[in-house]
């Protein structure tokens, strides 16, 4: 390195992090540093505290000890640098709201409260809805639309927020494959503009093939880096114990990624 480079701030760096609800730790002692322009994959158990690092990333859950900087910045005065796409099944559908309203939420916090959405906030939120193609379901009322369509229309809206760095927690969860396909363009896509993603996983077979690095949680950070070296047939067995059918596959999996091998 040379002495006159400037050193650009992480995107996401944590430190010591432990969350609890009520007695019980969800995150002890995790840190981890992610470097801008990543695509990133949380992966673990059930109840492992994926969310919950997502949500402390984002200032969303209260730290017991630890830090969180966006960008250099700590989390509680970094709100609206990371946009944030939530579980879908954690959504009220039934709102009355249609497809464009949506991925102008986005904007809001680009908004003063004296005014109207300008047309820059309008060219956003199309520019979002092109980029999920779901440009000719502006007008739809949410509700209407399939679990994939709803997923995108979410994308949709973190991206309009146009911030560097993406939040996702499960957005391939209960979609058809050509959506996965479509959600996984959406993601190359957005860290090909630079933007850093944070995505959580359930699918191990998957893991390798769609991120550039993989964060293993159980409460603690068993594991943060390059997919071969995390998808580690020992650490796996220890995190999952057992609860994975099949452990040899999984290095094959990352040339060939239909075999089953997570339950
Ligand atoms: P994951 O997303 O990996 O499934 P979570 O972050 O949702 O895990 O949860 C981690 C742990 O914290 C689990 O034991 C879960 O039951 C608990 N937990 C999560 N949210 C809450 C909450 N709001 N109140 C109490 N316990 C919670
Ligand atoms: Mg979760």
């Amino acid at each position: 390195m040379s002495s006159t480079e400037i050193i650009e701030p992480a995107a996401i760096e944590v430190e010591n992090l432990t969350v609890s609800y009520g007695s019980k730790p969800a995150l002890l002692d995790v840190s981890l540093t992610i470097k801008k322009g990543l695509l990133v994959g949380v992966i673990g158990p059930n109840g492992a505290g994926k969310s919950t690092l997502i949500k402390a990333i984002l200032g969303f859950v209260k730290r017991d000890v630890g830090v969180v900087r966006i960008q250099g910045i700590p989390a509680e005065k970094a709100k609206g640098l990371a946009a944030y796409v939530p579980q879908r099944g954690t959504v009220d559908w039934d709102f009355p709201v249609c497809v464009k309203e949506v991925a102008m939420m986005g904007r809001y916090g680009h908004i003063p409260w004296y005014r109207n959405p300008g047309k820059q906030d309008w060219k956003m939120v199309n520019e979002a809805l092109e980029m999920v193609r779901m440009t000719e379901f502006s007008d739809r009322q949410i509700g209407q639309l399939s679990g994939g369509q709803q997923q995108r229309v979410f994308m949709a809206r973190a991206l309009a927020q146009s911030s560097e760095i993406l939040l996702l927690d499960e957005p391939f969860a209960g979609v058809d494959a050509a959506t996965e396909r479509a959600i996984l363009d959406v993601l190359d896509r957005a860290r090909s503009s630079g933007r850093t993603l944070v995505v959580v996983h359930h699918d191990l077979t998957t893991a390798a093939e769609y991120f550039d690095r993989l964060i293993l949680i159980k409460q603690r950070l068993f594991a943060y880096g390059k997919p071969e070296a995390v998808l580690d047939e020992n650490l796996l067995s220890e995190v999952y114990e057992g609860r994975l059918r099949v452990f040899s596959n999984i290095k094959n999996t990352q040339k060939n990624s239909n075999s089953q091998a997570f339950s």
